[in-house]
C-alpha cells in the first residue's frame, strides 16, 4: 500500500508517489526575514498536467529570487498567483534542482520515470500558438520562473515541472553540485551567446562584473570555453585568485576607484570631469588586466545603476553591454554621445530558452564549466542560507541544499540507495 508520507531521505520505490511530502513553505503571515519566513510543513503532493513531470528532489540550488519571495517584496508572489486563479496560500520556492523523475503526464515523451535530471527554471505555455510557431518562448506572455513566479519549486521532497525543463544530470557531479549551476549558468549563456552579431567570439575581450559571484563565475568559464578573453571585476583582493583559476586573464578590484553611481549632469563640468577621470582610469586598468590596448567588445552587466555609466563608456565601438539585473539600482544613465557615435548596443537579457539551457548544460557535461559549489546546507537550514544571502555574507560561487540526499558526494540513485537504505 502507498505510504502517506516518507521521511526525508527515505527513498520511495521508483515511481511510487505518497500522498504527502515535507516542504519548506513561505506563508503570507511569515513574510519577512528569510530565517523565519521558511518553515518545514507537511503538504499534499500536487497533481500534474499532461505535459508535466513530478521529480523526486535530491538537492536544490540557492538563488536570490527566494530571498525576495520570503520578504514578500517587490511582489507578493502568493497574492499574485491567488489573483491569477491559483488557490494555494503558500509558496514553495526553489529554482534549481537535481533529482529523479518519479511520474510523467500523459503527453510527456522527452523523459521517463527513473531518469536522473537537472531542472532549468524556464516555464511557458507549450500550447501558445507563438511558441508552437517557433517564437523564442522567453518573449511570450506565459513565461514564468519556476519556483519563484510558479509554486511547487525545489525546496520540497517532490517538485512539479514541465517536461522540457528536465535535462540530463552530468554523471560526474554529485547531486548537490548538479543542483547549483543552472539558473545562473543558463542566464550567463544567453547573455553571451543569444544576441546576434554580438554572440561571443574567439579573442573577444569581455568585461565581467562580479566575477566571483554566481553569474560572474559562470560567465568567466563560458567566455574561456568559447576562446574569448575574460577580465573580471571584484570587490576585494581575496577574490582575485578565485577568478584567475576560473579563467580570467586579469582581475580589477573596483574598490580602487570611486566614480560609481549615476552620471553627473553633462552641464556640471566639474563633476562630469571628475567622473570622466575615474572612468578613463578604470578603462586603463582594463587594458592592463587584458595585457593589450583593446576595449571590451562585450560587457557582462548586472550591478546596474552603480556601474552602467562606466560600462557604456568603455565598451568598444560597435560592442554590446548586456544586462540581466540592477542589483545596485534601476536608473541606468548613459552619455548618449558615446553611445550613438560609437554605435554601441545596450541589450536586456533574462534567463534562457531550452536550447540555451541545453547549450550550457553540455558545457558542464563536457567538464568545461565547474558549478562552483561553495557551501552545502541541510534541508532544515533553507531559511538560514537565504538569510546569509540577504546579508550578502554568502561565500564565492553557488550554494545548494541537500533535500532527499542526506550525505554529500552521492552521484546517482544506486549509490544513494546503498548509502541511505
Ligand atoms: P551574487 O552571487 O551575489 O553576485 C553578485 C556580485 O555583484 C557580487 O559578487 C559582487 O561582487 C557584485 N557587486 C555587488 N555590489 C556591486 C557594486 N556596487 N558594483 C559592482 N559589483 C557589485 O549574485 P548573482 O547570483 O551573480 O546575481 C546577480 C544579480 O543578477 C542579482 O540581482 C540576481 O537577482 C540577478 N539575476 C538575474 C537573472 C535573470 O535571469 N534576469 C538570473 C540570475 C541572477 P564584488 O563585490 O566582488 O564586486
Amino acid at each position: 500500500m502507498t505510504k502517506e508520507i516518507y521521511e526525508i531521505g527515505e527513498i520511495p520505490p521508483l515511481g511510487e508517489i505518497p500522498k504527502q511530502m515535507y516542504a519548506q513553505l513561505i506563508r503570507p503571515s511569515r513574510f519577512g526575514e528569510p530565517s523565519s519566513a521558511f518553515q518545514m510543513e507537511k503538504i499534499d503532493i500536487p497533481e500534474i498536467a499532461p505535459d508535466e513531470v513530478l521529480v523526486y528532489v535530491m538537492a536544490a540550488g540557492v538563488n536570490y529570487n527566494n530571498v525576495w519571495a520570503a520578504l514578500g517584496i517587490p511582489i507578493d508572489v502568493i497574492g499574485a498567483r491567488n489573483k491569477a486563479g491559483e488557490p494555494e496560500e503558500f509558496h514553495i520556492g526553489g529554482s534549481d534542482a537535481s533529482g529523479i523523475v518519479y511520474k510523467v503526464g500523459s503527453e510527456v515523451k522527452s523523459v521517463k520515470v527513473g531518469d536522473e535530471v537537472v531542472i532549468h527554471c524556464g516555464m511557458w505555455n507549450q500550447k501558445d500558438p507563438e511558441v508552437l510557431a517557433g517564437k523564442d518562448p522567453m518573449f511570450t506572455k506565459g513565461f514564468r520562473i519556476w519556483g519563484y513566479e510558479s509554486n511547487w519549486g525545489s525546496f520540497a521532497q517532490f517538485t512539479k515541472v514541465q517536461d522540457h525543463q528536465c535535462l540530463p544530470k552530468p554523471k560526474h557531479l554529485s547531486w548537490e553540485a548538479a543542483s547549483a549551476y543552472m539558473l545562473v549558468g543558463a542566464t550567463a549563456y544567453r547573455m553571451l551567446t543569444r544576441w546576434g552579431e554580438h554572440a561571443i567570439q574567439e579573442n573577444d575581450p569581455v568585461l565581467i562584473w562580479g566575477g566571483a559571484g554566481g553569474l560572474g563565475s559562470m560567465a568567466i568559464q563560458i567566455a574561456k570555453a568559447k576562446g574569448a578573453k575574460p577580465v573580471a571585476v571584484v570587490g576585494g583582493d581575496d577574490k582575485v585568485d578565485y577568478c584567475k583559476k576560473l579563467g580570467a586573464l586579469g582581475v580589477i578590484n573596483r574598490k580602487n576607484f570611486d566614480h560609481w553611481g549615476m552620471l553627473p549632469h553633462w552641464k556640471d563640468e566639474e563633476a562630469y570631469g571628475k567622473w570622466m577621470k575615474g572612468a578613463r582610469a578604470f578603462g586603463k586598468a582594463f587594458w592592463e588586466a587584458l595585457g593589450e590596448k583593446r576595449s571590451p567588445r562585450i560587457i557582462f552587466e548586472h550591478p546596474g545603476e552603480a556601474t552602467v555609466p562606466t560600462s557604456a563608456f568603455m565598451c568598444d565601438t560597435g560592442g554590446m553591454v548586456v544586462i540581466c539585473a540592477g542589483t545596485t539600482g534601476y536608473n541606468a544613465t548613459i552619455d548618449l554621445r558615446y553611445h550613438w557615435m560609437r554605435q554601441k548596443r545596450f541589450q536586456g537579457s533574462h534567463f534562457a530558452n531550452d536550447q540555451e539551457a541545453k547549450g550550457f548544460n553540455d558545457l558542464v557535461i563536457e567538464n568545461k564549466v565547474d558549478p562552483c559549489l561553495s557551501k552545502v546546507w541541510q534541508f532544515a537550514e533553507t531559511g538560514d542560507c537565504h538569510q546569509l544571502m540577504r546579508e550578502n555574507k554568502h561565500p564565492h560561487g553557488n550554494m545548494s541544499i541537500l533535500v532527499n540526499a542526506k550525505k554529500e558526494g552521492l552521484k546517482n540513485l544506486e549509490e544513494t540507495k546503498q548509502t541511505q537504505g
